[in-house]
């Protein structure tokens, strides 16, 4: 094990990990063109993205694709996580931050709700566990910060969580970080959450599919919540197989577009 990782602190990006739907893009055994399509752009891993801070990089959810992913874009290191919410393609590569405690020689800090604290606890009993066991020796190092609405500081920056319906009753968390602002799992944004999306230059939102969903925006309904907000440049993630990236972008305005994996945004 390395002391010093090989980090590459990418200050001042963001990077789009992953940008699709919780089965990921190809889905296991389905033969439609986009899944059989050999355009890189149409393959997705599931959502996630990384943020370059001032401090150190601040990654967003842990997908079950996260040592792929990081692997993939040479991201050395992970100084702290931030989570949106508890469904699985969201937390399910908790484990793959073991390494990290090494690196930094103390516990990883985890941004997160209560109810997202509440089923990592569950799901990964083993790294929360002070009872003797069987992972001894490989157990994440990890210490929860809670967090709500309010803005909390982190690596050098200030991040402004967003409350919004993911589905009918599940609230979930996207973030604002300056003028850059993450929006995924979402069907819904509440009206009190709409002014803190105000005088955006990019705004990732969920899109993913053309056909409406129970708890994810459609491509329409998330191009109207664009076209209302009004953001520089629109981004659409958590997409599924239905939508081919180089068609669909053609159909779209200039200024709204679905994101790809490995896509790297200025934090502004
Ligand atoms: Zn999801
Ligand atoms: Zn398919
Ligand atoms: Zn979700």
């Amino acid at each position: 094990m390395p002391k010093t990782p090989r980090t590459i602190h990418f200050r001042g990006d963001m990077i789009l990990l992953g940008t699709g739907t919780s089965v990921g893009v190809p889905s296991i055994g389905c033969d439609c063109d986009v899944c059989l399509s050999e355009n890189p752009k149409n393959k997705r891993t599931r959502c996630s993205i990384i943020l370059g801070l001032p401090e150190g990089n601040l990654l967003v959810d842990t997908s079950p694709d996260l040592r792929f992913q990081l692997l993939r874009e040479g991201i050395g290191i992970v100084h702290a996580v931030a989570y949106t919410h508890e469904h699985a393609d969201h937390i399910f590569g908790l484990d793959d931050l073991r390494l990290f405690q090494f690196y930094l020689d103390h516990p990883l800090p985890l941004h997160c709700a209560t109810a997202v604290e509440k089923r990592l606890r569950h799901s990964f009993d083993y790294a929360f566990s002070d009872r003797e066991q069987t992972h001894v020796g490989a157990i994440p190092q990890l210490v929860f910060r809670k967090i709500s609405t309010d803005p909390f500081d982190v690596l050098g920056a200030r991040v402004q969580p967003i409350r919004l319906l993911h589905g009918p009753r599940f609230e979930v968390l996207g973030f604002r970080i300056g003028n850059v602002a993450y929006c995924t799992d979402t069907n819904q944004i509440p009206e009190e959450s709409l002014p803190l999306l105000e005088g955006l230059d990019v705004l990732i939102l969920d899109a993913l599919r053309h056909r409406p969903h129970i708890t994810h925006f459609s491509l329409e309904e998330a191009v109207d919540i664009a076209t209302r907000l009004q953001p520089r440049q629109t981004f659409f993630t958590h997409i599924s197989h239905d939508l081919d990236h180089d068609a669909t972008n053609a159909s779209l305005p200039g200024n709204m577009q679905l994101a790809y994996d490995g896509q790297r945004i200025a934090l502004t």
